[in-house]
């Protein structure tokens, strides 16, 4: 199977953009710092306007007393000079550019209104100041101006100023340099960010003008933020690269484990066909045989070896009697040990229920059990034992042969590595099948002593899941 396989043909195409999103950032946090600045503004004016409002309002009401006192007895007189300081008022508000603000006063003369004046405001649409509270409101400013001794108050109301502020042509104008600024910033700020984001680009081109072949490493990256990224591409591409060298020692190591067998095969086929003497074809037949079962069993290893551990396409896990799959598979070893003249045990408890992969821990019983047999002199005692605790199960594979010298017990779990000077056949591989499928089942393989203080003994041990219990599980149809 390839490492490098092909990306998926129905993959989503990228449809976001990290360029967009950080132009679309920089242009929200603009309008945000403007929208801030813009209500600052708008709470200090109203601030400021309602005070220079009061401060003119009362101006406009000591003007009204002034104007009042020589004319205490002439009403008439005194509703002309107001008529013409009404006229002053309008004009200086034509020069500022608005409309003169609305006002309401009154001139009391020791208790009896002598004059009120409130131009335009009979038609305003909104309602008049309470003539009768003396204070200043929501919506209007109130002033009083007086002389005790003649007896005389002027009283004037006159509107809050900062309506323009919220109007159509108040907003235009805060929003006018947000709307000049906008384009002019645009360019820039693209500029930038496409300038900003080159480094990334260009790794990205590095990457996929390569060809597969090429796993060197990308040239280090200056910059602090794509630091990470090319470290982290660059000890991907290390990993692969040894997995790489991995994989083809080990197709070195398949073919050359299956080319001894092969040859024995063709030797003794040309030797079955040229041979007239019986006795020599029995033998050469006999290795025929022995060849085809060597290279039958180094396949079967290779298989159970692809299938097991982390790359295996299956590794669903289901509740199992491992009691019944460990008997199973000593019943199917016994024929061995039985030629061997082996006495092969099993002690376990009634049952023990386990969450496993079938097949993965069958090559693992398999294997050690094979091993177990193989390696033990003619006559000798092979036990299997399950103990089961709430924490742990625990598989054990005990024998008399020689064992495994402490040096080497890392060593022969290595794939295709064998023990010099051994008698009996093998590929080398059943031990790295054995710590595979253990893996996969986060259990542990401790080699140790063997039976009555000699041989081996392989003690592999499988953590229970928090919770979970040697009992049956409560039926759901399992296959
Ligand atoms: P395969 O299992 O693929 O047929 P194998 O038995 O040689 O071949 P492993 O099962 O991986 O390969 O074992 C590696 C080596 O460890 C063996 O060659 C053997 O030397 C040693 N070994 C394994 N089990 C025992 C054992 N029970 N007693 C003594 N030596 C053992
Ligand atoms: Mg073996």
């Amino acid at each position: 199977m390839s490492l490098l396989a092909a990306a998926p043909a129905t993959r989503r195409p990228a449809h976001r953009s990290l360029f967009r999103r950080s132009l679309g950032a920089v242009f929200a946090v603009i309008f945000l710092t403007w929208a801030a600045l813009i209500a600052r503004e708008l709470i200090d004016i109203g601030l400021l306007q309602s005070r220079n409002g009061q401060a003119e309002n009362q101006l406009w009401a000591e003007l009204a007393k002034l104007q009042a006192l020589p004319r205490l007895d002439q009403p008439q007189a005194l509703e002309a000079r107001m008529a013409e300081l009404d006229g002053l008022l309008r004009d200086e508000w034509r020069h500022k550019g608005h409309r003169p603000p609305f006002y309401l006063l009154q001139v009391w003369h020791e208790g009896r209104l002598l004059l009120r004046r409130d131009p335009d405001l009979s038609g305003r649409d909104r309602s008049p100041p309470q003539e009768g509270v003396y204070a200043s409101d929501s919506r209007w400013l109130y002033a009083e101006a007086s002389e005790p001794e003649q007896g005389l108050i002027v009283r004037r109301w006159q509107e809050k100023p900062g309506d323009w502020h919220f109007s159509v042509a108040g907003f235009s104008y805060y929003a006018r340099p947000l709307l000049y600024g906008l384009p002019l910033l645009i360019l820039p700020v693209w500029l930038l960010f496409r300038l900003g984001f080159a480094p990334l680009q260009r790794i990205g081109q590095q990457i996929s003008q390569r060809s597969a072949k090429d796993l060197s490493p990308l040239p280090d990256s200056p910059y602090v933020e794509l630091a990470p990224l090319v470290n982290a591409v660059n000890s991907l591409m290390a990993r692969l690269q040894l997995r790489l060298e991995r994989e083809r020692e080990f197709l070195l190591d398949a073919a050359h484990e299956l080319k001894t067998p092969l040859a024995v095969v063709k030797l003794s086929a040309e030797a079955l066909d040229g041979g007239q003497d019986t006795e020599r074809r029995a033998e050469s037949a006999q290795r025929l045989r022995q060849g085809v079962d060597r290279a039958t069993h180094t396949v079967h290893q290779l298989l159970a070896l692809a299938r097991s551990g982390a790359d295996a396409l299956d590794m669903a896990q289901r509740e199992h009697e491992l009691v019944a799959l460990v008997s199973d598979r000593v019943v199917l070893a016994s024929p061995m040990a039985l030629s061997r003249q082996i006495e092969l045990e099993l002690q376990a408890p009634e049952e023990c229920w386990l969450r496993v992969n079938r097949e993965s821990v069958g090559a693992l019983i398999d294997n050690l059990v094979d091993n177990a047999i193989k390696y033990s002199p003619a006559g000798g005692h092979v036990l299997v034992r399950i103990s089961d605790t709430p924490e742990a199960v625990q598989l054990e594979v005990l024998d008399q042969g020689p064992g495994i010298p402490a040096e080497l017990q890392a060593k022969v779990f290595e794939r295709f590595y064998r023990i010099p000077g051994q008698e009996q056949h093998g590929s080398g591989l059943g031990l790295a099948i054995v710590e595979r499928a253990a893996a996969q089942h986060g259990a542990r393989v401790q080699l140790g002593t063997g039976l009555e203080g000699r041989g081996l003994g392989v003690a592999v041990r499988f953590p229970r899941e928090a919770g979970a219990s040697s009992s049956p599980p409560a039926p759901s149809g399992e296959a």
